[in-house]
């Protein structure tokens, strides 16, 4: 079942609850406990081929097939660095482009997801957005790329036991369809969910001060914000979501998520050549952080073609670290994995969509109706 028209009514596999599934087994005359069977297959074996569920009778089986919606997106290429990360470029049923990275550490499995189709909010230095925006990723679509890289790592003796929503797009402008799904990745396999900790599922936004805030409300996960500058016309030169919600919201919405959670942030830092990693602005950092309980990832930019900036030099980056370090803040310097094939935002994606002449038109809102 692979035609989007052909599925557009049934109700997907990965977004029916156990009373749903009920209901509509017991609607085609079968008996509603075939529901927590059908539910074990999809949520512990992740197996989204009805063909395959091996204990059910073959007239239920062609049921399912016929009835619901089992649709994973295709794997359009799959390209390994040398550093254990995968890049998933995937094609969904409506033909988009969505990217998902695997990430190979020595304890420890990650996944990037991408909760939407291109993003609005144009932050300069990323290939994401400047593609501009195409559509949100349905709960299906992004549980889909926790399903299939779960399948591709289990042969490794792997469990993806991370999962992080730094992909294509902004988590918290798609804000429903994210909280579905990471309710999802949150509940424990038992009750029909993929059980990872709340702790090792991180929410990573640019800025969308009262979402922050909505989210502390609907579930427990960890947060990581891009920050890039603390100082706002530095930051909405960068990040122009700033201008909608400047520093200072940001930050009474942190100290609410941090409140009401009693997690710790991740605060994001990418280290720019000659634009925001000098003196004042390690300074402005840590005034930022006063009174907030944070980590500071720091990040050295990943140059790329068609971005007009650069690395800055190992000093720059250690003499940044200190003055952190110096006043307590833990601060490490990340290099981002994959970088042979693109693994900042969004970047396999954009070259992937850049190369096809059928391009929709680009929606470029710059913050205009993030909510
Ligand atoms: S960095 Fe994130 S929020 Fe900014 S444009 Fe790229 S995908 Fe969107």
């Amino acid at each position: 079942m692979t035609s989007a028209e052909n599925t557009v009514k049934k109700p997907h596999a990965l977004e029916l609850d156990q009373a749903q599934l009920t209901t509509l087994l017991k609607s085609w005359g079968e008996p509603g406990y075939r529901a927590v069977q059908v539910l074990k297959w999809i949520w512990t074996e992740k197996q989204m081929d009805p063909a395959a569920m091996s204990n059910l009778p073959a007239g239920l089986r062609a049921k399912l097939a016929e009835g619901i919606d089992w649709f994973l997106p295709e794997v359009h290429s799959s390209l390994a660095a040398g550093d254990g990360s995968t890049k998933l470029l995937l094609k969904t049923a409506t033909g988009q482009f969505m990217e998902a990275v695997i990430l190979r550490y020595e304890n420890r499995t990650s996944l990037c997801v991408s909760s939407q189709v291109g993003c609005k909010l144009a932050c300069s230095f990323c290939q994401t957005g400047k593609l501009g925006f195409f559509r949100h990723l349905a709960a299906h679509e992004i549980l889909a790329q926790y399903v299939m890289a779960s399948n591709m790592v289990r042969g490794e003796g792997r469990r993806i036991s991370h999962v992080v929503f730094m992909g294509m797009g902004e988590p918290l402008d798609n804000y429903q369809n994210v909280v579905t799904t990471v309710r999802a990745m949150l509940r424990p396999e038992e009750e029909f969910g993929f059980g990872l900790s709340n702790r090792h599922v991180t929410v990573s936004t640019s800025g969308i001060a009262p979402k922050i805030v909505e989210l502390a409300k609907d579930v427990k996960c960890a947060l990581a914000l891009s920050l890039h500058a603390a100082r706002d016309d530095l930051r909405t030169e960068l990040m122009p979501v700033n201008r909608r919600w400047p520093l200072a919201d940001l930050k009474a919405a942190l100290a609410d998520w941090q409140q009401m959670t009693g997690g710790k942030i991740t605060l994001e830092y990418i280290l720019i050549k000659d634009k925001n990693c000098g003196p004042r602005e390690a300074k402005e950092l840590v005034k930022f952080i006063h009174g907030l309980r944070a980590k500071v990832n720091l990040i050295p930019f990943n140059a790329h073609p068609g971005l007009p900036f650069e690395r800055p030099g190992d000093g720059e980056i250690r003499a940044f670290q200190k003055h952190l370090a110096e006043r307590s803040i833990p601060a490490p310097v990340r290099y981002s994995k994959g970088l042979e094939v693109s693994a900042a935002c969004g970047q396999l994606a954009a070259k992937q969509i850049e190369n096809l002449s059928a391009i929709p038109s680009r929606k470029s809102v710059i913050g205009a109706d993030a909510r």
